[in-house]
C-alpha cells in the first residue's frame, strides 16, 4: 500500500507510509468507503457527450440544468478548471472541456483534443459568446488563438479571460477572487 500510495503525485515515501498507517489504524467501513469511491470512480464516472467534462450520466449536470444559459460557452483545457470556475460562482454559462492544449513538442494535436467537437457544438447554432479560459501561458495562448481561427468565420463573440491571471500561471491554481475579476472584465479576442 505504502508503494501504492507513492506512485500518487505530491505524496512522497514519508506521506505514502503516514497514509498506510492511517488506513491500518482506520474503522474498516471508512477504509472500504474510500476503496469503494476508487472503484466508483472509475467504473461510473465517464465524459459528459456535450461538454466532455467527467459526469455519471451521459449529458453532465451542467449541461442538463435548465438554469444554465446554452449560448455561453466556457472553454477550458480540464475537468479541474471547471470546478475553479464554478467555485467563483460568477457566471452561468456552460462549458467545454478541451481534454489538454496543443503541444506539438510533446505530440499533442488539434485532433488529441475534442477541439472538433467545440467547432460542431457552436455549427449547429445557438451560441453567442465563446469565453477562452485556456490558461494564460504560451500553450494556452496558442491553443485560443488556434480555436479562435477556426471560428473566425462564424458570427460567435470570442472573448478571454481578462489578463489579471499573472502570465504563465493556471486557472486551476488561481484565486477565487481573481477569477471572479478575470471573468467579469474579459476582452473580445484580437
Ligand atoms: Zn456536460
Amino acid at each position: 500500500m505504502i508503494e501504492e500510495f507513492g506512485k500518487l503525485p505530491g505524496i512522497g515515501p514519508k506521506t505514502a507510509e503516514r497514509l498506510a498507517f492511517y488506513i491500518l489504524k482506520a474503522k474498516s467501513d471508512e477504509a472500504i468507503a474510500l476503496a469503494d469511491a476508487i472503484r466508483d470512480v472509475k467504473n461510473k464516472i465517464k465524459r459528459c457527450n456535450v461538454c466532455f467534462n467527467y459526469s455519471e450520466q451521459p449529458v453532465c449536470d451542467i449541461c442538463s440544468d435548465q438554469k444554465r444559459d446554452k449560448s455561453l460557452i466556457c472553454v477550458v483545457e480540464q475537468p479541474k478548471d471547471v470546478i475553479a470556475l464554478e467555485k467563483t460562482g460568477a457566471s452561468k454559462w456552460v462549458y467545454h472541456v478541451l481534454g489538454g492544449h496543443i503541444a506539438p513538442l510533446e505530440g499533442i494535436e488539434p485532433d488529441d483534443l475534442t477541439i472538433n467537437k467545440l467547432v460542431e457544438r457552436v455549427r449547429k447554432g445557438g451560441i453567442k459568446e465563446i469565453i477562452m479560459a485556456t490558461n494564460p501561458n504560451m500553450a494556452g495562448d496558442g491553443t485560443a488563438l488556434y480555436i479562435s481561427s477556426l471560428l473566425r468565420d462564424s458570427s460567435v463573440k470570442i472573448t478571454r479571460l481578462a489578463r489579471g491571471l499573472p502570465t504563465g500561471s493556471t486557472i486551476e491554481y488561481a484565486s477565487g477572487k481573481m477569477l471572479t475579476d478575470a471573468i467579469i472584465g474579459r476582452q473580445q479576442f484580437e
